[in-house]
This record gives C-alpha cells, structure tokens and sequence, in this order.
C-alpha cells in the first residue's frame, strides 16, 4: 500500500479533527523511523556537472521510501537545513504527492505517527508563519482541548537571550563553531565515512545588505562540509555582523571564529566518543570580500589579482589586465609580502594551516556567471539583435528559474546565467550572433564545461586552459582591451584552482548565496535584525536536533497504477510516473519529455518509458529505449561530445530494455 501524509498546511477539516481527536487520545507516537540501510547497494549514479550522467546496473539497488519520506516534517530536514543549490523544485514536487490519495483509510495510518508539536514546528518554519498567526492557532487547538504551548516562542524554542558584542562599526553574534558543528556531527556520526574521521571545512564570508533604502548590512560567516557527501548540503552560520557599513577591522571581526577554528583543528572534536579531525578545505568570497579578508588592495587596483602578481593597466576608468602569462603567487611569496604595493597589512587568515592562494579560491559564481557572462549578454542586448532563449517546456526541472528574455539580463540571477553559459547559450546564439563573437563564445563555454564536469576537469584540464587563454586574448580585440577587467582576467587561473580542489561546483558560492537568502528573508524587522536571524537559526537547529534523518535516495513523487504487465514488469510491481533522485538532484518524468531523457555515463541519450519497483526487490529499475543517432554538435574547438553536447533523433529508437 502507497502510504500518504497530508501537511498540516493541506488538511481538510474533517481531517484536522481526525488527527485532534486521536492526539486527544494520546496514542502511541511513533517518530518516524530511521531510514538506515547499510545493505543498501549504493547507486551507480553520477551528475557530471552540467549534464545528467546517469548509469543504472542492473544490480542497482535503491530502497524504496517504506515511511512516508514527503510529510512536511521530513522534507522540512531538506527544505531547512539542506541547501539544493540549483533545484528549489523539489517543495512543489512534495505538494504533487498530497494531491495523489486522499481516503479514510490511509488517514488512519498516518494519524499513527502524528505529533501535533512536530507538526506545527514544521508548519510555522515552512511557510514562515508570523508570531500572531501562529499564536493565534495555537489558542483554536488549546481551546479544543489539546496540550499545546501557549505561546510559539516556547513552542519554537526560541532563545530568550542573546549575547550580542559592539565592535567596531555595529554589533557581533557569534553563534560558534562547535554549537553549529556538534549536532549535525552527533545525528550523522554513525553514516560518516570519511578516512580518519577528518572533515574538511569550507569557509565563506559575505556581507548582505538588508534593504535598498539603508545602508544596514550583515557580514556573515559560513561554513560547509567540503569532503563528506552526507553533508554537503549543510551550510552553518558561525558569526553574523550588523552595521551599517562592513566591520572596520577584519581582525576584530573574525577574532571569535579564528579563535574556535585554531581549537576545532589543533584538538578535533569528540562526538559520541569518536574524535572527528578537521582541516580547513577553501575559503570563498566575492573579490570585494575577499580583499577585504585577505588585506590586500582592491580587485580594481593595479595589483589587484589574488592569484598573479601582474600589474593592471589604467584605460578607459577600468584596471585591465591584458597580460596572459604572469608570475604566480605562492603562499610563501603572500606571507612574506613579497609583492608591498598588494599588501594592506597582515591577513587573519595567515594563522590558519592553509595555502593563501590555492586554498583561497576564485568563485566561479561570482566571476563567470554574474561577472564575465552577463557582461557578454550585456554586449548582446546593446548591441544589434535581443536573442530569445529556448522555449520553457523545454527546459528540465532542475532549473529552478525558467529563462527569460535577454533584455531582461539585468534582472538574471547567479542561476539563470549559469544555465545560459552552461547549457542553453551555444543553442540559442546560434545564427544570432556573428561568426566571430560565436566562435569566441564557444571558447568559453567549452572551457567551463570542462572545468564544471567531475570526470574530465583534470584529465583536460589542461585544455581548459588553452581554451581560456584564446578567449581572454580574443575578448581584447573583439571587445576592446578596456573591457578586460579582472573578472575576465580571473579566468585564466580557474583550471588551476580547479586542479587543487576538483570541478567548479566543489568550491562555488551557490550553495552560501542560498542560505544568504534565507537570512535575508527571515528579518522581518529592521530594529533587531540581529536578534531575529540568530532565532530563526537556533529554532531550525532544535527542530533539526529532535527529529530523525531521512535518508532515502529516492523521492516518490507520484506512483500511478499498475494495470497491465510487459517482458519487463508483471501485474504485481509497482510503476512510478514520477521520482526525484536526491543525490543527482534530478526529477525523471515518463510523461513530460522535458524530464524523461537521461544521458548515461558512456554520452547513451535514453528516453525512460517506465519507472518500475518491482515486487519484492529493494530497487528500482527502469525500462528505456536508446536513441539510436546520436552525434556531436561541433568539432571545433573541440569535440563536442567530450562535453556532452549531442544532438538525437528522439524518433529514432532502440529496442525496449531495462536499466
Ligand atoms: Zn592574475
């Protein structure tokens, strides 16, 4: 039996008083139950950067979800304190699944892990309930005789005291690195796999403006997980800064942080028994940030690089930097400020065991999504022709944001300029753009798609590089060498911080942007806003602490019925018309063509015709046809299926097999 639970958001009122009544009664209540495995064949899948790589075995074993792994408290543990950094769809996909069943009889198997707190906690942090509302509910559910608190901030757990410091230029919350670290560590111990138990740290500060009508700002720092998967998602706030300008000093600023870090990697951290050690992954900002934390002059002086000591040149009111070959920085030539004109003073991050130069990144986000290709589209848009992008329905859903006119370009989000340069780009210049500028474009897009793709960023790596150096050089003639500013300048060290830290989404700042975003939108005062953000952290941490992991690889997201039986799945299996692969991030679809093709490891376009669990199997398969022609887009400047650009004949298809 397909088991459904309704979120408390969706219910009906018949339905709400069902789950009354039987909290009134005080049955059992069966958290839910953890999802853990360890016989599991893990699956044979990979994203390979910007394409959906995906190799099912035959053998491929993926557990099908026995508890109700869409309940508005399971999802909440994504929704919360996962970061999905391209793909916000996966809420709308949940709210496919309450749609589906809807009968008496499955009430009565979900009212059996009910519990009424759990619920409204997770109610209150999805949808963003203000104080009044929630109060206001929970009165209507004490006056039908429920225990509830009374009030949300005991419901939420709300810390009642914060302790806030005045430095320099504002004020400072420091929520430390072993409060943000210890519960997540305790919750996922048992599933850590990681030689040693040693976890690489990511570092990432930022500032934030809170509205366009002040200069109110946070300076936020962040941490990820760089080197466990189970944790990737996670982005933990560790000191947050208000002001109205950015923190004067540095130091002072990442003083408490530093000081919890030199601990956290000279003495490890115990959990459950088990000592984790740690070492420090990257470190990423935007070039303001960062020149700011390394203490060096501005991105737009002339020695503004991070990465090569080459001076900049003066034209046209812009720092270029026109030279392709320059002496590189190296961590010894920083610490000892080799080059003075660069150095504003010592950097706090000197006291950390790390390379200054490889370990601090340069972001592709920031510099070729925002910086270098919305500058190219911005040469577009002024120029002779507006170039629509590709049709809507075409596009997958792990785009969270459909494209838009590129008139539009300078509303576009970090998102939606990496899917115009990633994937959809080369497709619509094509014939609307000169030759030229095409080629010159391609140059870009070829590199990047190197550089984002797991499996081949090092072995050409290297071609990459070629690749990114005739762009910049031809960005000089056919732009104007005015034009080469550090972000286009930057490019050319991308595929050595690509060769120390792997492909380009490994150290990116989407993931951090996101959880910015969650700051941002949690402050709906400007009085406190310090205040707010760190209770709003602190009640998503206590609703994370009590309630169990869900680790089910796969997301039902609807199952349809089964009535009929072919070669390759009999009556009593049961068919799926549409799923969510968590690790991929990726939704397959067998009745919308814009998510039912997938490409395999060995560049194989299929197209999925059914989703099969077959009886009494743990996994899933899937039933596919091959699509028989297919052949690269280009050959210049490289072949193009290297980096997965094929063109199919979806018409033209294999006989019918399973994956
Ligand atoms: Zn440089």
């Amino acid at each position: 039996m397909f088991r459904k639970k309704k979120c408390i958001g969706e219910v009906t009122t018949r339905y709400f008083r069902k789950m009354l009544n039987m909290e009134k009664q005080k049955h059992p209540i069966n958290k839910y139950l953890q999802s853990n495995n360890s016989n599991l064949t893990s699956p044979n899948i990979t994203k390979s950067g910007t394409n959906t790589i995906v190799e099912f075995n035959h053998s491929l074993k993926l557990p099908v979800p026995e508890k109700d792994s869409n309940s508005l408290s399971a999802s909440l543990l994504d929704d919360i304190l996962y970061t999905n950094v391209f793909n916000d769809d996966i809420g709308d996909n949940n709210c496919d699944i309450h749609d589906d069943i809807d009968s008496d009889d499955n009430s009565s198997k979900i009212i059996e892990s009910f519990n009424i707190e759990d619920e409204l906690r997770s109610w209150v942090l999805k949808f963003k309930v203000s104080h009044n509302s929630a109060n206001c509910i929970l009165g209507i559910i004490k006056s039908a005789g429920i225990n509830v608190p009374k009030d949300i901030r005991t419901l939420m757990k709300t810390p009642t005291t914060h302790v806030i410091s005045n430095i320099d230029q504002g004020s400072y919350i420091h929520l430390g690195l072993e409060n943000m670290i210890l519960p997540i560590l305790k919750k996922y111990d048992s599933l850590i796999y990681t030689p040693n138990k040693v976890l690489k740290i990511g570092i990432n500060l930022d500032g934030l403006p809170l509205s366009r009508s002040s200069k109110s700002q946070l300076w936020t720092i962040l941490i990820e997980f760089t080197n466990c998967n189970l944790l990737s998602g996670y982005v933990l706030p560790i000191g947050i800064f208000h002001g109205n300008s950015k923190p004067k000093s540095i130091h002072e600023f990442l003083n408490p942080f530093l000081s919890d870090i030199l601990t956290l990697l000279n003495c490890g951290l115990n959990v459950n028994g088990n000592i984790y050690q740690f070492e420090v992954g990257h470190v990423l900002c935007d070039s303001p940030a960062k020149s700011f934390l390394l203490n060096v002059k501005s991105f737009n002086a002339y020695f503004g690089c991070t990465a090569c000591t080459q001076e900049g040149s003066y034209i046209n009111n812009r720092m270029e930097f026109l030279e392709i070959e320059s002496l590189l920085r190296t961590d010894k030539s920083f610490r000892s400020k080799t080059q003075e004109e660069y150095h504003k003073g010592s950097s706090p991050l000197e006291l950390l065991p790390i390379d200054m130069i490889n370990d601090v990144c340069i972001d592709y986000m920031h510099n070729v999504c925002l910086g270098v290709t919305k500058r190219l589209i911005e040469f577009w848009v002024r120029g002779k022709k507006d170039v629509r992008l590709i049709d809507e329905n075409k596009v997958p859903s792990e785009f969270i944001r459909l494209p838009r006119g590129l008139d539009d370009i300078e509303f576009y989000k970090a998102t939606e300029l990496r899917m115009f340069v990633i994937h959809s780009g080369l497709i619509v210049l094509k014939g609307n753009l000169s030759k030229q500028m095409y080629s010159h474009f391609k140059l870009f897009v070829c590199a990047l798609r190197i550089l984002i793709t797991p499996d081949i960023c090092q072995t050409f790596n290297n071609l990459a590089q070629s690749l990114l150096n005739e762009f910049v050089t031809q960005y000089s003639s056919l732009y104007g060498a005015h034009f080469v500013t550090y972000n286009v300048h930057s490019l050319l060290h991308l595929p050595m911080y690509v060769k120390v830290h792997g492909c380009l989404d490994n150290f990116s700042c989407f993931k951090y942007e996101n959880y910015l975003q969650f700051i941002k939108k949690s402050i709906k005062s400007a009085k406190y806003p310090l205040q707010e953000v760190t209770n709003r952290i602190i009640e998503k941490q206590n609703y994370f602490i009590t309630n169990d992991i869900v680790l089910d690889p796969i997301v039902i997201v609807k199952e349809i019925i089964n009535n009929t039986s072919s070669p390759y799945f009999c009556l009593a299996d049961r068919l799926y018309e549409k799923i969510f692969i968590k690790e991929l991030k990726v939704t397959i679809n067998i009745n919308n063509k814009r998510d039912k093709y997938i490409m395999l490891k060995n560049n194989d376009i299929v197209v999925v015709n059914n989703i099969v669990k077959p009886q009494n199997e743990l996994g899933f398969k899937l039933i596919v046809q091959k699509c028989l022609n297919s052949s690269s887009l280009f050959t210049e400047p490289i072949e193009s299926s290297i980096i997965g650009f094929l063109t199919v004949n979806p018409i033209i298809l294999s006989k019918i097999f399973p994956l």
